[in-house]
């Protein structure tokens, strides 16, 4: 079973998808994070997406897909996979539909994670990345116990490359561009679940936690 999680940068999609995982049992699969993993390993793939990422625009469609493909043929699956980060562009929404059709995988739901563009601006302006481990805080909504370090690996936390104020305003506009109209191609396929993402990240989590397990018990019905 797969789930998707679309929003702005910033609208929470990381950060809910988290707790998801937590509670549900699914597993988390991250395109940004897999790729700034590739990078800090110092890659050919590293090397290829870095300037891309930096400027706050989109990777080629085949590196990211390429990448997709590889983590969900041999990475963990649980319970169930959330897809945070992809697709981005319409194309790779078409070539998800391939590769679940390939392996009779079954779309459960696209969560929209609605967050007017003010929050998100305040969002990404405080946001802290764990380069180790890929968890996200926030200097006042999400701090980590200790100041600075990481909670579940203790790595020292950092402003990601990409959290500059000139490629938040690209990553904002590439959304707008190129991410927006998948909301209207997912509620053509009756899949999309739009959710206010503005408030705290706990009350956005009670919506996201009742979506999903309304959804759970529709997909296994219709299996
Ligand atoms: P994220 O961690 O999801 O905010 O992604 C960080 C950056 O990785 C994005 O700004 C893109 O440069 C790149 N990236 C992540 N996912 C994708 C994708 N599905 N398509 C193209 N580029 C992506």
């Amino acid at each position: 079973m797969i789930w998707i999680f679309l929003g702005a940068p910033g609208a929470g999609k990381g950060t809910q998808a988290e707790r998801l995982q937590r509670d549900f049992g699914f597993v988390q699969v991250s395109t940004g994070e897999l790729l700034r993993e590739a990078m800090r390993a110092g890659t050919e793939l590293g090397n290829r997406v870095q300037g891309y990422i930096t400027r706050g625009e989109l990777v080629p469609d085949d590196l990211v897909a390429g990448v997709l493909i590889e983590r969900l043929t041999w990475g963990e699956t649980g319970n169930g996979v959330i897809l945070d980060g992809f697709p981005r562009t319409v194309r790779q929404a078409e070539i998800l539909e391939q590769i679940l059709a390939k392996h009779c995988w079954q779309l459960c739901a696209v969560l929209y994670l609605d967050v007017p563009e003010e929050v998100v601006l305040l969002r990404l302006g405080g946001r802290r990345n764990c380069p180790q481990c890929g968890a996200n805080y926030h200097v006042v909504a999400l701090p980590p116990k200790v100041a600075g370090r990481c909670d579940r690996c203790g790595g020292e936390l950092v402003v990601r490359p990409d959290d500059t104020p000139e490629a938040i305003r690209k990553r904002l506009e590439v959304f707008h561009q190129q991410t927006e109209p998948l909301v209207a191609f997912y509620s053509g396929k009756r899949l999309l679940e739009r959710i206010d993402a503005s408030g705290e990240v706990d009350e956005v989590y009670q919506a996201v936690k009742s979506v999903v397990s309304r959804r759970w018990r529709q997909c296994l019905a219709e299996g």
